[in-house]
C-alpha cells in the first residue's frame, strides 16, 4: 500500500465503513457493526434515516448555496423552532461545533464590552472539557497536549478543576466575562457535572453579571433525555453552543442566546460564507421536528435507564476488565481496567463499535433511535468482549 496522502493527524483504525442503515454499519467488505458510537453522537437518528434523506434530496434538487447576505427561509424557521423549545430567544447557525466556540465567546467578549466593561474578557473553563481544536476552542479546552507547539497561549482563558468552589471564587475578578463548561464532559471522560455545582454557577453569573455560556455540541437535541442537558439541572444558560446531534450527520452547529446576551452581536460584527445553508438547514429542520416528535425523549429515556441497568450487570461480572458506569442518558462513560483502546480495537473484532473518550474510558453515544433488542445485541457484545479480553489476560499469565 502506498503512504497515505493524508495529515498523519489521527491514529486511524483500518477499517472503512461504506454503508449505513439505522444503528448498523457496514464495511467494504461486507461485515456489520452495531454502532453505538453514532459517529461521535452525530448520528443521532440512525445512519440513512429516511426522513432526513428525503429532507436532504429535496433541497439538493432545489438550491444549495445562496450566502448570507439573503433571507435563508430554513434559517427563519429552525431558529424560531429552537427559541419556542428552549430558553434562547436568538440563533446564529455555524459548520461545526468549534466554529460555535468560537461565536459564543466573541459574543460573551462583545455583551461586556457594549456594557461598558471592555476589561472584562476572561472565560473561565475547567479541566477535562473539550470545545473544539480552532484556536479560540483549543484554548478554552486548555489542555496542554492539544496546544504544544502552536505558539503563544491566547490570552483570557483561566482553567480551573471542575466543581471546585474554592478556585472558582479564586478565578472570578474584575476581568471575568463568563463561565464556560460542558454540563456532561464527553471527550474528557464522560462526566457528568454535578447538578449543584451547575445551578452555583448560574447563581454566580447573576450576582457578577458574568454570562454562562453552556456547551452541549455533544449533549443537546435529545442525547441525556432532555432535548438539552442543562434542564436535567433546572438552570438555563445566557448563550448555548450545539452542533453534532442537530445536522443528524449533516455538518450544522449554532449558537442560541438569549437576546440580551447576543446584544453586543449587531450587523457586520461576524460572518460565515456556509454557515445556515440551504442544505444544513432542511435536514435541521427535519431532524429538530423528528426530536421534538411525542414520545421521542421518552424513548431515550427508556432505552437509557435500560442500558444503565445492564451496564450496571456487566460491570459487576467483569471486576478485572471495568471499574464503574458514568454519565448520563444514552450518554454513557465504561471507565475501564484495561486500556480502553484495546477494548475498542476487541469490540470491533466483534462487530461492535464504541469509542474512547479520557480517563481511559470506553464511550458509548448509541443513535438516539436504537432500540431495546439492539441494545440488548450490544450488551451481549460487550460482554463477549469483555469475556476475550479476561481469556487473553489469563493466557499472558
Ligand atoms: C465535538 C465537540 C466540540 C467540537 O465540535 P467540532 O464540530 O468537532 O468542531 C466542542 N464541544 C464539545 C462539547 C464537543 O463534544
Amino acid at each position: 500500500m502506498s503512504a497515505s496522502a493524508l495529515f498523519p493527524t489521527y491514529n486511524r483504525a483500518d477499517i472503512a465503513f461504506v454503508r449505513g442503515e439505522g444503528s448498523y454499519l457496514f464495511a467494504e467488505d461486507g461485515k456489520r457493526y452495531l454502532d453505538l458510537g453514532a459517529g461521535i453522537a452525530v448520528n443521532a437518528f440512525g445512519h440513512a434515516n429516511p426522513t432526513l434523506v428525503a429532507a436532504l434530496t429535496e433541497q439538493a434538487g432545489k438550491l444549495w448555496h445562496v450566502s448570507n447576505l439573503y433571507t435563508v427561509p430554513g434559517q427563519e424557521s429552525l431558529s424560531k423552532k429552537l427559541a419556542e423549545n428552549s430558553f434562547a430567544d436568538v440563533a446564529f447557525f455555524t459548520n461545526s461545533g468549534a466554529e460555535a466556540i468560537e461565536l459564543a465567546i466573541k459574543t460573551a467578549r462583545r455583551y461586556q464590552f457594549v456594557s461598558g466593561h471592555p476589561e472584562r474578557f476572561h472565560i473561565i473553563t475547567f479541566e477535562g472539557a473539550f470545545h473544539g481544536r480552532t484556536y479560540g476552542a483549543v484554548n478554552a479546552t486548555g489542555n496542554e497536549k492539544y496546544l504544544e507547539g502552536f505558539g503563544p497561549k491566547m490570552e483570557g482563558f483561566d482553567h480551573i478543576p471542575v466543581e471546585d468552589i474554592d478556585a472558582l471564587n479564586k478565578a472570578v475578578g474584575p476581568q471575568t466575562a463568563a463561565i464556560l463548561i460542558e454540563p456532561v464532559q464527553g471527550e474528557g471522560g464522560v462526566h457528568a457535572v454535578a447538578p449543584d455545582f451547575l445551578r452555583h454557577l448560574r447563581k454566580l453569573c447573576d450576582e457578577k453579571g458574568l454570562l454562562l455560556i453552556l456547551d452541549e455540541v455533544q449533549t443537546g437535541i435529545g442525547r441525556t433525555g432532555k432535548l438539552f442537558a442543562h434542564e436535567w439541572a433546572g438552570i438555563t444558560p445566557d448563550i448555548m453552543t450545539v452542533a453534532k446531534g442537530i445536522g443528524g450527520g449533516f455538518p450544522l452547529g449554532a449558537v442560541l442566546a438569549t437576546r440580551e446576551a447576543a446584544k453586543g452581536m449587531t450587523a457586520g460584527t461576524h460572518g460565515t460564507t456556509y454557515g445556515g445553508n440551504p442544505l444544513a438547514m432542511a435536514v435541521g429542520n427535519a431532524a429538530l421536528d423528528l426530536a421534538l416528535a411525542p414520545g421521542f425523549l421518552d424513548h431515550v429515556n427508556k432505552a437509557a435507564n435500560y442500558l444503565h441497568q445492564q451496564l450496571g450487570a456487566l460491570v459487576a461480572s467483569h471486576p478485572g476488565v471495568f471499574e464503574s458506569v458514568r454519565g448520563q442518558g444514552l450518554m454513557v462513560g465504561l471507565k475501564a481496567k484495561v486500556a480502553n483502546t484495546d477494548f475498542i480495537k476487541a469490540a470491533r473484532a466483534n462487530g461492535l463499535v464504541v469509542l474512547p473518550a479520557g480517563d481511559n474510558v470506553v464511550r458509548l453515544l448509541p443513535p438516539l433511535t436504537i432500540t431495546l433488542e439492539e441494545l440488548r445485541e450490544g450488551i451481549a457484545l460487550l460482554d463477549k468482549t469483555a469475556s476475550d479480553m479476561e481469556m487473553q489476560k489469563a493466557a499472558a499469565q
